[in-house]
């Protein structure tokens, strides 16, 4: 075992002390009063004070030892106003030597505190809410170490079971918006998974309550954890046998996410809280705690999902340990929109998926597991939805439009009838599409265009045969290695790509070479800050400096194409010299491949998503198969302005007259030397901007499966020769956007865009 730390030591006594107050016959105000004593002398500190949180988002002094009495009940704070208000908006703990002079240090003279120099203070949590803050101050300047703050932490925990229990502050009133629950409400998100869905909401709570939270006897504590462990580990097996989960990409995270619950370094901080005095779920809970608190300060989106699966292992531990059944048997309506902070991919799967109708999340990004599993199973789901957990109650009605990001509580009588119609319309459509499936997409003059898909997962391969698309115009290989906790071998890559090629069944797939970096981040490499990293060392600039792993991925994809077409692309190539540079590590790995299977035919092309690439085509054209534009970046590069930052959003429009010029010039380039041409970026998949796009003369599109109907629709509506002209024309006029002339042209010549 482990040699005794005489921290533990401390915070045993006095959670033992805290524990005979809080089961002693006083009022909660006294209890709470005693226990303010008790840290500021175990703490050896001259201030404790608690503060708890009440209605309208306000902090109030509820007790303290050390600041004037007559301050109790009188000092408000509001919410993220001075240190205080600043722990409680931010749930992390905050420990400062000399806080008079820090900037957010708010005055209260009522309250004498001028006297104390030093400050700790941290966030009283329960079930990820902030139910109020407790403070230790002290005369001279104190560093506090980090095992002091821990020990704050545990305590704080301690206190929000007394808070819970309602006495000091009425359970409706402890940082609720009760008087806003009753009116309907609406939200705005991101698309995760797109779709309709109604039904009534369910919240998903932490379920297992943790009913005791300090240790009678902390060894008998320690021995219960590894059976928890155990059976935990033995239930995630269980979900693995699932059949729904034989196969596929959704099965990959699973597994990663049971490699995490072995992780050792979770399991030592739980058995350090237990050490400290908590019982093991209350050291489960603390742990928990402490992962929200960071992942409230990351500001990556995708580190912030690998922490939400810790999340989700804690609440199963505690179940295991609560004796609770981590599985959902509760009464669930037949129709049900969850709602929940964020879910873990597992926790997905505890819902019948039969009653399940869609997800609202309050964080939750695209590159979320849950949201992997989710198209997998075709439920919608929007995520980064504000706010929801605060608006939805239980039961509620809750509409999801997760096509357009929006979110409707407790509709009005026309709402609820506007989204029946649209739900019927949409059914209609998708049938429309489904019935086009094997037609042909010719325009109305015997134009052919090529329609494909882009995907990134296996389980998008589906789609390849539900459309009727023409092949996978662009494989991007990041995603599994993003979903992935170390970088996958050359045999499992060969493993993936083979069955790519299978689910193809001899349809086109350009696999498009690992693009990392920028947005794209990998758990096990990191590139490191970047001021920039959109124009930064991404992709082909990373494959290039670190070729072995682009050695790796071709090797793989030679092996699996082995007798068949390979086609494959480098993205974000700047220069024709940079294209030559990685052609030689191709040829470098098909020389190597010697005897094994190689291609039967290889097909090696750019992605153009540089502009200097387009003013280098005359030298780039003769050395490429083919050229896919990828517009995103393109776009992004040719007007400077970030693809993701939401301000900059319409600001300048994929159909504005110098972007129909860029592409113009591609296109006749590219007709000259008689190299195919494609476009898979976002813009390939809107009818309108398609419709542009065809005008100008592209004859490849590649977009998100479910574009491929929309686009199929308009393909077939159209007669090219006439809007071929009218582009020209429109690529030379001065104004923002060509985009309401083009759907003025759209409508007159009953185009289905
Ligand atoms: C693009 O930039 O248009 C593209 C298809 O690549 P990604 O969106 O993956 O950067
Ligand atoms: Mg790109």
């Amino acid at each position: 075992m482990a040699p005794e730390n005489p921290t533990w030591t401390g915070s045993r006594r006095l959670l033992r002390h805290m524990r005979q107050v809080m089961a002693g016959p006083d009022t909660a105000q006294e209890r709470l009063d005693q226990i303010v004593r008790l840290i500021a002398a175990e703490m050896v500190a001259e201030v404790c004070s608690v503060y708890l949180r009440r209605a309208g988002e306000v902090l109030e002094l509820f007790a303290t030892e050390g600041l004037r009495p007559g301050a109790v009940h009188h000092t408000r704070l509001r919410v993220g106003e001075g240190l205080v208000g600043d722990i409680a908006a931010r749930a992390t703990s905050v420990a400062i030597a000399d806080a008079r002079s820090h900037r957010l240090f708010a005055y209260r003279p009522e309250t004498g505190e001028e006297a104390y120099a030093s400050l700790m203070g941290v966030p009283m949590l329960r079930g990820g809410r902030v139910l109020g803050v407790l403070v230790v101050q002290n005369r001279v300047q104190r560093h506090y170490s980090e095992e002091e703050i821990e020990t704050l932490e545990t305590i704080a925990m301690v206190l929000a079971e007394l808070v819970a229990g309602g006495e000091l502050v009425g359970p409706g009133e402890a940082g609720s918006d009760a008087e806003v629950v009753e009116l309907p409400g609406r939200l705005e998100g991101l698309t995760l998974n797109p779709g309709l869905a109604a039904g009534r909401a369910v919240l998903h709570r932490r379920r297992a309550a943790v009913a005791q939270v300090v240790a009678e006897d902390p060894h008998a504590e320690l021995e219960r954890l590894p059976g928890a462990v155990a059976s935990m580990l033995g239930t995630l097996d269980d979900m693995l046998e699932r059949p729904e989960l034989a196969r596929g990409e959704h099965r990959d995270v699973l597994e990663t996410y049971r490699m995490i619950a072995r992780d050792q370094g979770w399991l030592k901080r739980i058995e350090e809280g237990v050490r400290s005095g908590l019982t093991a779920e209350a050291a489960v809970q603390k742990v928990q705690n402490d992962i929200r608190a960071r992942m409230a300060q990351l500001k990556d989106a995708y580190l912030r999902e690998r922490l939400m699966d810790l999340e989700d292992l804690a609440d199963r531990l505690i179940s295991h340990l609560t004796g609770a059944d981590a599985t959902i048997e509760w009464e669930l309506p037949g129709d049900m929109v969850l709602v929940a902070r964020n879910l873990g991919p597992a926790e997905l799967l505890n819902y019948d998926r039969e009653r399940l109708r869609g997800v609202v999340l309050e964080e939750g990004a695209t590159t979320s597991h849950v949201a992997i599993v989710a198209r997998a199973f075709d439920i919608p789901v929007i995520g980064s939805a504000a706010g929801a957990l605060a608006l939805v109650e239980p039961g509620d009605l809750v509409l999801v439009d997760a096509d357009n990001g929006q979110v409707f509580v407790r509709p009005t009588d026309d709402v609820r009838t506007a989204f029946a119609a649209s739900t019927a319309a949409r059914k209609r459509r998708l049938a429309g599409f489904a019935a086009l499936r094997h037609e042909p997409a010719v325009t109305k003059d015997g134009v052919k265009v090529e329609l494909m898909i882009n995907a990134g997962l296996l389980i998008d391969m589906r789609h390849l045969h539900d459309t009727g698309a023409d092949g996978v115009g662009l494989y991007r290989t990041e995603l599994p290695f993003m979903t992935r906790s170390e970088f996958p071998s050359v045999s499992a890559q060969a493993d993936l790509y083979r069955r790519v090629l299978d689910q193809a069944d001899g349809k086109q797939v350009v696999f498009r070479t690992l693009d990392i970096g920028g947005d794209k981040l990998l758990p096990y490499f990191a590139p490191g800050e970047e001021e920039n990293p959109a124009m930064g060392w991404r992709a082909m600039r990373i494959s290039l400096d670190r070729p072995l792993m682009l050695r790796h991925q071709m090797r793989a994809l030679i092996k699996a194409a082995g007798g068949r077409e390979l086609r494959l692309m480098f993205p974000m190539v700047a220069e024709a010299a940079e294209f030559l540079r990685a052609r030689d590590i191709l040829d470098m790995e098909l020389a190597r491949a010697g005897g094994g299977p190689v291609p039967r035919r290889l097909m090696v092309g750019v992605m153009l998503e540089v502009p200097a690439l387009a003013w280098q085509l005359d030298a780039l054209l003769p050395l490429v198969d083919f050229v896919s534009v990828g517009s995103n970046d393109l776009l992004q590069f040719l007007f400077a302005s970030d693809r993701g930052n939401p301000r900059l959003e319409g600001r300048y429009d994929s159909l504005a007259p110098a972007a129909l010029t860029m592409l113009g010039h591609i296109v006749r380039a590219c007709e000259a030397a008689d190299v195919p041409l494609n476009l898979c970026g976002e813009m390939a998949g809107q009818p309108l901007e398609a419709m542009a796009l065809i005008g100008l003369g592209f004859r490849a599109l590649s977009m998100a499966p479910a574009s491929i109907g929309p686009v199929k629709a308009m393909v077939r509506s159209l007669s090219v020769a006439p809007l071929r002209d009218y582009l020209r024309f429109l690529a030379d006029s001065p104004s923002h956007s060509a985009r309401a002339r083009l759907r003025a042209f759209a409508q007159d010549h009953v185009i289905i865009h």
